[in-house]
């Protein structure tokens, strides 16, 4: 595929004039073994440079490869190709009587995307979606294959690996069996007199919560607790609960949005906000999240709070989410219990960037680790200074892809090379 070449948001356009769609492993390994520098393009939902090659690079799409969705139903596993999105991978999944135990808030992702920037959904005891991965199968630059699975001492370093290790062609993930997942919308929470106690009392009250906010007033303006139906009805004191089907976004169509008011559904139709057929969030936006130790989540809504006259502006809807802390070094949860901010600004980068400098700086206190797939400006020595097992990842690196040929501008900013 040749002409320009953008991800998902249209702010970035990719200097590749061309993007390969090998159609086999043996294409794959041929034209990475043929190029300098490649980069591997997902489902293109990243709204920074992360997947940039550069000038003299080769960025290449593995969506065409056979579609591989390999379902062990007595050990609990699947194996599945990196690019398959999560919409198609949860479908072949469900019709086994399996599940995932978590997704993020659309299914329009691809796996190996997700989980090599530690994509996320919501709740206080599930981690991120690469806590699912069991091994990951790698493309390397000299061609060859490589298996990393849990309980290689690489494996760390292995799933949320920013693409720079190779280009993953499979994954093996866990799967429990298939729930049925509830989906209560709830309004007007308020952030004044909310203490420690009561926030972790609402962010732990169903399997998955999340808080929407536009800061355009104080508190929350939505609820959405996911409960599933194996476990207890949770007792909400604190909101009201919502009279309509409600979008996070403020002014968008609802219909977007999965099966609310409570209707029982299959996992992977209610954990995602957004249903699979539709386009997800406003489609017209920017996006940046920041991951902070979740004992500081009410200081830290408390420094945006404090400064929302000038996020509100540029906002369209933040939202709050809780994410188990993990193993995965550069997981921007890893080692800690984590509260995950999340901001959906309007598609105007010269008018948001001020603001996310802002924000950055209001949240500088408490540790924050920007989400790899979306918009920051933290310079890469802090980014540094806030994963401990940073080095070991720089040192994987250099074992598995000597070259560099995975090492992209953003890649070497943030390992220091
Ligand atoms: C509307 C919207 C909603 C979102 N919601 C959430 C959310 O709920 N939670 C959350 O945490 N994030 C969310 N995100 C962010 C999104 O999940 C991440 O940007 C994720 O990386 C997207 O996956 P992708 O396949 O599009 O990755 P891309 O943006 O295509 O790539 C991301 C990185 O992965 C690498 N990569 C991709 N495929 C491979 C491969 N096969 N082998 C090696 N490297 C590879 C790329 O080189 C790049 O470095 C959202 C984004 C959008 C646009």
């Amino acid at each position: 595929m040749t002409g320009t070449i953008t991800n998902w948001a249209g702010n970035i356009t990719y200097e590749a004039g061309e993007l390969h769609r090998p159609v086999s492993l043996d294409e794959v390994a041929a034209l990475v073994a043929a190029s300098p520098r490649v980069r591997v393009l997902g489902s293109g939902h990243s709204f920074n440079e992360i997947a940039e090659p550069g000038p003299d690079g080769v960025l290449v799409s593995i969506a065409a490869l056979p579609p591989l969705v390999d379902v062990d139903g007595a050990a609990r596993t699947v194996r599945v190709a990196g690019g398959i999105r999560y919409a198609e991978l949860a479908r072949a999944v469900h019709a086994h009587g399996l599940a995932l135990p978590n997704m993020a808030s659309l299914p329009h992702i691809s796996v190996a995307g997700s989980v090599a920037t530690g994509t996320h959904g919501s709740g206080v005891g599930n981690g991120s979606l690469a806590s699912a991965v069991r091994e990951v199968e790698l493309i390397t630059a000299d061609g060859s294959v490589v298996r990393i699975g849990r309980g290689d001492p690489r494996f760390g370093g292995a799933v949320t690996s920013l693409g720079a290790l190779g280009v993953v062609t499979a994954l093996t993930l866990d799967l429990e069996p298939a729930f049925e997942v509830e989906q209560h919308v709830f309004t007007g929470l308020p952030l004044d007199g909310l203490d420690a106690a009561a926030f972790d009392a609402v962010m732990s009250a169903a399997y998955s919560v999340s808080l929407f906010t536009d800061w355009r007033a104080p508190g929350f303006r939505q609820v959405w607790l996911k409960r599933r139906t194996d476990q207890p009805l949770p007792e909400v004191p604190w909101a009201a609960p919502a009279t309509e089907k409600l979008h996070p976004v403020p002014g968008m169509p609802a219909v977007n949005c999965t099966e609310q008011f409570g209707v029982p559904g299959p996992w992977h139709e209610r954990l995602p906000h957004f249903r699979a057929e539709f386009t997800p969030s406003s489609g017209a936006e920017l996006q940046s999240e920041y991951l902070l130790p979740r004992g500081r989540a009410l200081e830290a809504l408390h420094a945006v709070d404090a400064i929302r006259d000038t996020v509100a502006p540029v906002l369209q809807t933040c939202e709050v989410r809780a994410v188990a802390a993990d193993g995965q070094w550069l997981s921007p949860s890893y080692g800690r219990d984590t509260v995950a901010l999340h901001f959906t600004w309007i598609e105007d980068t010269a008018a948001v960037l001020p603001v996310v400098r802002r924000l950055e700086a209001a949240l500088d206190a408490f540790g924050p680790r920007p989400h790899w797939g979306k918009v920051f400006t933290t310079p890469a020595a802090e980014l540094r200074a806030r994963y401990p097992r940073l080095g070991d990842f720089r040192a994987l690196a250099r074992e598995v892809d000597p070259k560099g040929t995975f090492a992209n501008a953003f890649v070497r900013d943030v390992l220091g090379d």
